[in-house]
């Protein structure tokens, strides 16, 4: 087999990676890799071991506890397990994604994630999403893509979409997380969100969904026959 093609999408929290990337992967027929809720698994865990996300004793002590597996069901929606258990639908809270962009600043964590990213890459055409996927994960990536928006687009498409899930949103407090997770995210030592040398930066601030998927499409098929 010919060594599979893969396409790096980083970028800030809230900029629309993952309905992008999932939407590409399905029109491409690739795996669709969302390494944010790998991380968010792992804070789960600690969560529900009472650590604390900073606690890097305690992290150390029960990593090894701690299994991460990827699976991908019949319609290739990703599901995460934790210790055999699918948390898919348990990480997606705010208070997960706090602690997974402080669970995530540490390298013990980060170092036991690695390979189990590389090796979908290894086997499968991917588009995979994260914040050190063409820096880190995956730099020899086909294509790289750096997809960013104002924090203030940021917080109010997850405002909508919180409200149109019929969740309480308040815009203030969720413009002061993004520009929290991004000041966590960028400031770290180890793996911190930065563009990578050789990616493609798309802001999509005045894009919908649709001018978005346009943009990704001419910017991968520069590098790659689909
Ligand atoms: O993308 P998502 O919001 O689900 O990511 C949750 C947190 O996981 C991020 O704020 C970031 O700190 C961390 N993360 C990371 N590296 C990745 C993907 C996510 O550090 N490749």
């Amino acid at each position: 087999m010919a060594k599979p093609i893969s396409i790096a999408i980083d970028g800030p929290a809230g900029a629309g990676k993952s309905t992008i990337a999932r939407r590409l992967a399905k029109e491409l027929g690739f795996y669709y890799v969302d390494t944010g809720a790998i991380y968010r698994t792992v804070a789960y865990f600690f969560d529900l071991w009472g650590i604390s996300p900073k606690d890097i004793d305690g992290i150390t002590r029960y990593i090894d506890e701690l299994t991460v597996e990827i699976e991908y069901d019949e319609e290739g929606a990703q599901h995460m397990i934790m210790n055999g258990m699918d948390v898919t639908k348990d990480i997606r809270t705010q208070e997960i994604s706090q602690k997974a962009s402080l669970v995530s600043a540490h390298a013990i964590v980060r170092d036991m994630l690695l390979d189990m990213q590389r090796d979908v890459a290894k086997r499968h055409n991917v588009i995979m999403d994260g914040r050190d996927i063409g820096t880190v994960v995956l730099p020899k990536a086909t294509v790289k893509i750096f997809l960013t928006a104002s924090a203030e687009v940021r917080a109010q498409r997850r405002t909508d979409e919180l409200i149109a899930k019929g969740e309480k949103a308040n815009y203030n407090e969720i413009l002061k997380q993004i520009q929290q997770r991004d000041y966590q995210d960028t400031h770290r030592e180890i793996a911190p969100l930065k563009m990578a040398r050789d990616s493609i930066k798309l802001d999509t601030s005045e894009l919908d969904i649709d001018g978005v998927i346009e943009a990704m499409k001419k910017i991968i098929a520069e590098k790659v026959t689909l």
